[in-house]
């Protein structure tokens, strides 16, 4: 089953984070080692374990994620530079934490392919 993340803890304010978003069902905090000058964890206050977890019920969830990310980049002045949104999904692609989030991350040039 995989237990409780570090997420959850972070949601129930028992571990600080830099908060910048927060409505019933989503909650954005900084990444505690940002992989960008601004990198945010955008996540479901639900915990859903990977995106692959997700289902059809979670229609409207997955869209306010995106929802989010679009608010907290014209917050953070990433607009007009661009940004990526990145969700790791499965070890083998990066995952750590076993608590959906997408990263935004912004601030400076991205390569593409990732790697
Ligand atoms: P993943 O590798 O699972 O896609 O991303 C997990 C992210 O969570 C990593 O970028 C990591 O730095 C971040 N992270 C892990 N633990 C904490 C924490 O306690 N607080 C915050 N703010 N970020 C965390």
């Amino acid at each position: 089953m995989g237990g409780e993340t570090i997420f959850a803890k972070i949601i129930r304010r028992e571990v600080p984070a830099k908060i910048v978003y927060e409505t019933d069902h989503v909650l954005a905090f900084h990444d505690v080692n940002p992989q960008a000058p601004i990198h945010i964890l955008i996540i479901p206050k639900e915990p859903i374990r990977d995106l692959a977890s997700a289902k059809a019920d979670h229609k409207e969830l997955l869209g306010e994620l995106l929802v989010a990310v679009n608010e907290i980049a014209r917050e953070q002045g990433l607009l007009q530079d661009g940004f990526r949104v990145v969700i790791n999904n499965g070890a083998r692609a990066g995952q750590t934490v076993f608590h959906l989030h997408l990263h935004l991350m912004g601030g400076r040039s991205f390569a593409w392919p990732p790697g």
